[in-house]
């Protein structure tokens, strides 16, 4: 039998998440930190690395590591971890222990595509419910949408990927206080935007809080955390594939989580540099941050031409839309010329 007879339909109509090749492109595509580990920890790191037992499967529920992030990140008394191979995998666990049949699961959109990626894997019914012209959360056509849909599942991407906008507090309570369902807020960006619901958990009974170390400086080794109170942990947990944290990770993880000042001087740089960022590409012809350059898909292939990579969204909703990573002083200057060249 051929592929097309067996797999299901909603996976035959699926792209797979695109990844274009990076080598020698200045990498401003995929919101990662630009900047390597300091020399000094990388041998540090190596040292802690090569203590590692590789010949036994990893502690189950990486306990240790739980411990460290609940403290480290301000997981509220009473509260739950659990940990994902990237938070990737988190919004796949939640959605399979949620995807009854029959069951919805709520987003604005755009927003990060992995949630409708998800929802096709399990069958789950996707209501997305369009951002208004400027990307800001249309709360009431939101709120309409949920008393009709009454989603078991609502995604909220706070702030949003890949409109960089953070909606207000009042607007995302309100969608927590009308839902009967599960709301995740998805804080990837949470270094970037200082703002977070974690130590509003015990207000709320079904809300989940979901983070990334990814976007911290440590995409490459891949660990997520969701933090809820333990009646919800405990049937996530039942998804959760037993070792899906490896002892790299575990290991890496656990030594650089003590030394999360490096990361976080990291993300300030990153912060500072997008002001000036912005300031640059808003003073170039016909660009507008955020919304728009004059051509998208003729400014990024003049990007790539030059060896900058930016991620294209132009289509019917992000027309004339690129989203661009802040890089380090000398990438975001290369970016500009690039950028100067290309329009
Ligand atoms: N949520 C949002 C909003 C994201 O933008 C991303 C990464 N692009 C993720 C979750 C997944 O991050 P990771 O799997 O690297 O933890």
């Amino acid at each position: 039998m051929k592929p097309e007879e067996l797999v299901r339909a909603e996976v035959l109509a699926l792209k797979a998440y695109p990844v274009p090749p990076a080598e020698g492109m200045v990498k401003l595509d995929a919101m990662e930190n630009p900047y390597p580990l300091p020399e000094g920890l990388r041998r540090e790191l190596a040292q802690a690395l090569a203590q590692v037992e590789l010949n036994r499967y990893p502690e189950p529920t990486a306990r240790k590591l739980r411990e460290l992030l609940a403290r480290k990140m301000s997981v509220p008394r009473g509260m739950e971890l659990i940990l994902g191979n990237g938070s990737d995998e988190l919004l796949q666990i939640v959605t399979m222990a949620l995807a009854k049949p029959g069951a919805t699961m709520m987003y604005p959109a755009p927003t990060f595509v992995m949630y409708s990626m998800y929802s096709a894997f399990t069958g789950m019914k996707a209501v997305a419910v369009p951002l208004r012209d400027d990307f800001s959360l249309d709360i009431d056509a939101f709120l309409a949408r949920m008393k009709v849909e009454q989603p078991a599942l609502v995604f909220i991407a706070y702030p949003n990927n890949p409109t960089g906008v953070l909606y207000s507090e009042a607007d995302v309570v309100r969608i927590i206080e009308a839902a009967s369902g599960v709301v995740v807020v998805d804080e990837a960006y949470h270094a970037f935007a200082g703002k977070t619901f974690m130590g509003r958990l015990a207000d709320f009974p079904t809300l989940v809080v979901m983070r990334t170390v990814s976007k911290l400086g440590l995409a490459g080794i891949r660990l997520g955390y969701l933090a809820a109170r333990p009646e919800w942990t405990e049937q996530f947990n039942k998804v959760r594939s037993p070792y899906n944290l490896n002892v790299l990770t575990q290991a890496a993880a656990l030594f650089l989580l003590e030394r999360l000042d490096v990361l976080e001087d990291q993300a300030a740089r990153i912060r500072a540099e997008r002001e000036s960022l912005g300031k640059a590409l808003g003073g170039l012809p016909g660009v507008k941050v955020f919304p728009s350059v004059p051509d998208a898909d003729r400014t990024d292939a003049a990007l790539r031409r030059q060896g900058v990579l930016v991620k294209n969204l132009n289509g019917p909703v992000m027309k004339n839309c690129l989203r661009i990573t802040v890089g380090t002083p000398d990438e975001n200057r290369i970016l500009l010329n690039a950028m100067r060249e290309a329009l």
